[in-house]
């Protein structure tokens, strides 16, 4: 599991800066999709070889006793419950604050490996800034400036030094599906983890997940093998206890990241809303396959589903290479198409595609529409092999490939997805020019 860096702090000391900054090499995949804005407070990371998730708690407010304020101050302690390491954030230029002692003690409390930041220090003498820091009792603080992007590299490999690189997660993956089901509360998830499980005659079991609180639970459904991961405690929990306040983001982020296909159940009752974009958004970063279920098809009439249809559809454009499923978890429906799906999108993010094939599929798009000149170069493409999967890589070589644009690439994608089948799975298309 990859791990989660939780940054906290007082309003204005530059916690988005330094989020965006940790998050910057993947901005890219999301902000290329229309219709899609991702969530500013949750983003993955990668500087130097470790990935990471990183969560942006709000204003850290400690002494607000109700209200707005203190609801997010319990956010916050839920965020650093559920960190691998906080990176708690203070103001270089504007020194040492009363809140930073408190949210210091409030820390120490918790437990969790505590970084102290100092930020805006770019052009200062860092010793002498740092020094007054040392009386929060949190070790050596890192001098760092968001805003230049100075030191950052250093803190991360702090931050992160307790966790191996692991070389290649995906080399030991499980020849089936291992899935997560995420949805926002009392979207059904439970439920239809019950009637997955308990439909079939299932050989359910619990085996402790390879790190904290995953549990992985192997079933059959239809004759198929398929892992679930609960991350997120689906089957264990009380209904009552899953508020919305108590919704686990994080979990939810982490089974994503610790499956390789993912079933976004979405409520048919409640319509989209951001939070679901949000996964959805965070699930195509990621590159897992993704069936979406529609759930409680059932509380619905006629007309009613007609309406749902359009809206879901519209809103769920840039789910295109998805399946949808109008299902009812509680009556069982819809299953028994939705779980062929899921084998359907598993295979397609699997999939190896042989160099000659896609280098052919690759020339007949091209001969069809060439790329777009891009001012005195003209790209040429000579062949593609694939470079990964799990979401399939496809990498095309050829010269002059730098300025290719996005359209041209979607285009190429677009392509090997007709061409080779690829239902349920993103699929990612790189330009590499040789010389
Ligand atoms: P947050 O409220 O903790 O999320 O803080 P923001 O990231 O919104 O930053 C608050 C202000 O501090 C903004 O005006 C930033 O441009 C500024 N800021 C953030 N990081 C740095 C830094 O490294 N150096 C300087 N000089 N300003 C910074
Ligand atoms: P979770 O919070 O996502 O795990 O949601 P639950 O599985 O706990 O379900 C929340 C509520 O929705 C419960 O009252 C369920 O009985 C109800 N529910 C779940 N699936 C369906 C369905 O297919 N149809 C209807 N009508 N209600 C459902």
């Amino acid at each position: 599991m990859k791990p989660t860096l939780v940054l906290v702090g007082r309003p204005n000391v530059g916690k988005s800066t330094l989020f965006n900054r940790l998050t910057r090499t993947r901005d890219a995949i999301v902000a290329d999709i229309p219709g899609l804005t991702r969530d500013r407070h949750y983003g993955h990371g990668k500087i130097g070889l470790k990935p990471y998730l990183v969560v942006d708690t709000g204003g850290f407010e400690p002494v607000v006793k109700s209200g707005i304020l203190h609801a997010m101050a319990r956010q916050t302690l839920q965020a650093v419950d559920e960190a691998d390491v906080v990176l708690f954030v203070v103001d270089g230029r504007k020194g040492l604050a009363p809140h930073d002692k408190i949210i210091a003690e409030q820390l120490r409390k918790t437990g969790r490996k505590i970084l102290l930041v100092v930020n805006k220090t770019e052009g200062m003498q860092t010793s002498i800034i740092t020094s007054e820091f040392h009386e929060l009792g949190l070790g050596d603080p890192c001098a760092v400036s968001a805003l230049h992007g100075d030191h950052i590299a250093d803190l991360i490999d702090l931050a992160l030094a307790d966790y191996p690189y692991e070389e290649d997660a995906d080399a030991q993956q499980a020849k089936h599906p291992r899935i997560a089901i995420v949805g926002r509360p009392n979207v059904g998830k439970s439920t239809l983890i019950n009637s997955l499980l308990g439909e079939e005659r299932v050989i359910a079991f619990d085996q402790p997940g390879t790190t904290r609180d995953s549990i992985y639970i192997d079933f059959e459904y239809d004759q198929r093998s398929y892992t679930l991961i609960d991350t997120a405690g689906l089957r264990r929990r009380g209904k009552v206890l899953e508020t919305l306040e108590k919704f686990s983001v994080v979990k939810t982020l982490q089974s994503i990241e610790e499956a390789n296909l993912v079933i976004l159940v979405l409520d048919a009752k409640e319509g989209i809303s951001d939070q679901d974009a949000h996964i959805a958004g965070f699930i195509l970063e990621t590159g897992r396959a993704l069936v979406v279920a529609i759930n409680k098809w059932d509380s619905l009439d006629d007309y009613q589903r007609d309406v749902i249809k359009r809206e879901f559809a519209r809103r769920l454009a840039f789910l295109d290479f998805a399946s949808l499923h109008y299902i009812s978890a509680l009556y069982g429906r819809g299953l028994k198409a939705l779980m062929p799906s899921v084998d359907t999108a598993y295979a397609a993010a699997m999939a190896h595609i042989p160099t000659p094939r896609l280098t052919r599929a690759m020339l007949a798009a091209v001969s069809k529409q060439p790329p777009p000149r891009g001012g005195m170069s003209r790209p040429k493409m000579r062949y593609a092999h694939q470079g990964g999967s799990n979401p399939p890589l496809i990498i095309v070589h050829g010269s002059m490939l730098g300025h290719v644009p996005a359209t041209y690439r979607r285009y190429l994608e677009n392509t090997f997805r007709t061409v080779f089948g690829l239902k349920g799975t993103p699929l990612r298309v790189e330009f590499r020019t040789g010389h």
